[in-house]
């Protein structure tokens, strides 16, 4: 198929006879504005943001196995208009999404005559872009060998981006799966750890001009996950997967049937972190693929033995201790964790899940999505990858009221792995049964489209704490960068607040936690994701003051709005979340220092009494009340590693 495409690309012509004017949409505020025109025959695009350059000339196009769209290209017309999205949304950041674009579409011709399409959503915070292709005469189906997509910024920039893993390395050849560290503040043209570039979402500071975060949304099953190059020729390419992934299996070039178009890719601006922290880009411009079934849950709260007391915990007494734990704190599940099948056996998840309805809560179960892409051991393995086996398996949780699952362990990024998610939800969604995604890639708008989706994890995880000292000493760093990159383009299932002090069942062993007991219980609000599987433990429960467990008893893990209050990645994050008429502002701290903040909190009633949940060096994690004199100007000390959560009344 490449020799089509190169055979193609010998025969483009020049363009060399018409100077073709550029074309501008703005967007409705007309805070942003993109440029796009044919220079040479090739595509090109740069955004500026609030009369600032944040996007440089960057190219467009792509090579399918049918024409080259990179080059040659005639431009024949544009149409434009204008684009609503006003829906509810549960799952996310807002209960309610509320998008305004300005549309453009311009239409081209390449060199052989081929038509090709690149639509634009043009927001005053959000650029959507994608390419849409007709029915080519008798051809109906296109493999996308590649993109020339790219994204060039200013000089300045500096880059908060994560690598792309070599694939099949990690755990039992698991990888690549979203779990690497971060750059920060790194120049753009730092090599990437392993040399494969980048994932998604990546953010990007243009100096004192502003911010910039890519990601792509509308991956379903029918096209594959991309990610960005390293830093060559002044820019950042659009890459497809690698083609070891998933062990090989699967292309790693999409295809689609014509007419067709690829995912959006998604540019959010601002001139402060704000748009990029209260973004709905990842939902707007996408539609619901099929309706959940009544009584299907979509949010809740469960405890999780394995994350402190790993393996050893998945037996029937220590679960029960879990379902016991999980009923004494009001949540919803315990989340029975890999080896199930083994140590537990099928009778006996029957007689516990039996054992939890009768406490009023349920058991959620582990599953391996292996498969044929790596060497998993942990069971159940090979029931999610095949439709026959999982369609018993789904009857057989559904029948014993089941309501979750968690799905663990991908192959990368592929067009035939994204088939599988999709499969396994739109199966899941057939019981009613919700699905979690470990091991795997991010979502891209997958809240909006799969109305069973519960969470993806695609994040150094809470896993990590037990794994290496290096995570605990790194949390509070982590746990800064998230709310304004990888929680901002959908759901986090990161599986934290941990009250055990050291990272070892019995809180006597293991990696010490470096982090406060108020850092704790803020992450279980700035991180996002409507199902929570918080890694508490009975020894943990006992060891904390009363304060600390009776807000992780109320904490909720919906919310309706999501609101940026301060901060810097690596250092500190302030966000607000609303759930119904309660206001829950949270923040954390990597500062080296004491940060004395006066924060702007608009949503605070002056003269309202709010409970504030806050600890320092030397005081205990307390709930006091704290009168709201001005709303503008709320004085919080917020230590290095600790953290705060004022709740309104
Ligand atoms: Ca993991």
């Amino acid at each position: 198929m490449k020799k089509v495409s190169i055979l193609i690309s010998v025969f483009a012509l020049p363009a060399l006879y018409m100077p073709v004017a550029a074309k501008q949409m703005s967007s409705p505020g007309g805070h942003t504005v993109v440029t796009t025109e044919l220079r040479d025959g090739k595509p090109v695009y740069s955004i500026t943001h609030n009369g600032k350059t944040l996007v440089k000339e960057s190219p467009l196009g792509f090579i399918a196995n049918i024409g080259d769209f990179t080059s040659g290209l005639v431009h024949e017309k544009d149409s434009t208009g204008t684009f609503t999205a006003d829906f509810k949304q549960d799952r996310i950041k807002h209960s309610n999404v509320s998008f305004k674009a300005n549309t453009l579409t311009s239409y081209y011709r390449n060199a052989d005559s081929k038509s090709m399409a690149i639509e634009w959503l043009v927001g005053d915070n959000d650029v959507a872009f994608r390419y849409v292709m007709p029915r080519q005469g008798d051809t109906g189906s296109a493999i996308i060998e590649r993109e020339a997509t790219g994204y060039s910024f200013p000089k300045s920039t500096t880059t908060f981006i994560t690598p792309q893993s070599e694939p099949m390395i990690g755990w039992k050849r698991t990888k690549p799966s979203y779990e690497e560290d971060y750059s920060n503040d790194a120049p753009m043209d730092t090599p990437s750890l392993f040399g494969r570039g980048y994932t998604f979402p990546a953010l990007f500071h243009v100096g004192d001009d502003g911010w910039v975060l890519l990601s792509e949304t509308g991956v379903d099953g029918s096209y594959c996950g991309s990610r960005l190059s390293d830093f060559k020729d002044g820019g950042y390419t659009l890459e497809y997967p690698m083609p070891e992934e998933n062990n090989g299996n699967g292309s790693a070039s999409p295809g689609i049937a014509l007419p067709g178009a690829t995912p959006w890719r998604t540019i959010t601006l601002g001139s402060t972190l704000k748009p990029i922290v209260e973004t709905v880009i990842p939902w707007a411009p996408l539609q619901p693929l099929y309706e959940a079934k009544e009584g299907t849950s979509t949010s809740g709260r469960g405890t999780w033995s394995w994350i402190l007391w790993q393996d050893p915990s998945i037996n029937f007494e220590d679960q029960k201790t879990f379902i016991d734990l999980a009923a004494e704190m009001g949540y919803n599940h315990a989340l029975v964790d890999n080896w199930w099948d083994t140590n537990i056996g099928r009778e006996g998840m029957e007689q516990l899940a039996r054992y939890a309805q009768s406490k009023g809560v349920n058991i959620a179960v582990w599953y391996s999505s292996s498969g044929w892409w790596n060497d998993i051991v942990q069971g159940p393995t090979g029931l999610m990858s095949r439709p026959i086996a999982r369609k018993k398996e789904l009857k057989w949780l559904h029948d014993m009221g089941v309501k979750t699952i968690k799905v663990d362990f991908f192959g990368g990024d592929k067009q035939e792995t994204m088939r599988l998610y999709e499969d396994i939800l739109s199966d899941a969604a057939d019981y009613g049964i919700s699905v979690i995604f470990h091991g795997c890639t991010i979502p891209r708008g997958w809240e909006r489209l799969y109305p069973n989706y519960v969470g993806s994890e695609a994040v150094l995880a809470s896993e990590n704490l037990i794994f290496g000292q290096k995570y605990c000493d790194e949390e509070a760093f982590n746990a800064t960068l998230h709310p304004f990159i990888r929680n901002t383009i959908g759901c986090m299932e990161y599986g934290g607040t941990f009250f055990n002090k050291r990272m070892r069942k019995g809180n006597d062993g293991g990696n010490t936690r470096k982090t406060s007991d108020g850092f704790q219980i803020a992450t279980a609000v700035l991180f996002q994701n409507p199902v929570q599987n918080f890694a508490l433990t009975p020894e943990g429960v006992e060891a904390v003051p009363a304060d600390a467990v009776s807000f992780m008893k109320m904490v909720p893990t919906t919310w309706d709005e999501t609101v940026y209050i301060d901060g810097y990645p690596g250092k500190y994050a302030v966000i607000a979340r609303r759930n119904g008429s309660h206001w829950y502002i949270t923040g954390i701290s990597n500062a080296d220092k004491a940060l004395d903040l006066k924060l702007d909190l608009p949503m605070l009633t002056k003269g309202s009494t709010v409970d504030l949940y806050s600890d320092a060096p030397g005081k205990e994690l307390k709930m006091e009340k704290m009168k709201i004199k001005d709303p503008s100007k709320v004085k919080i000390t917020l230590h290095p590693a600790h953290g705060f959560v004022i709740m309104s009344e």
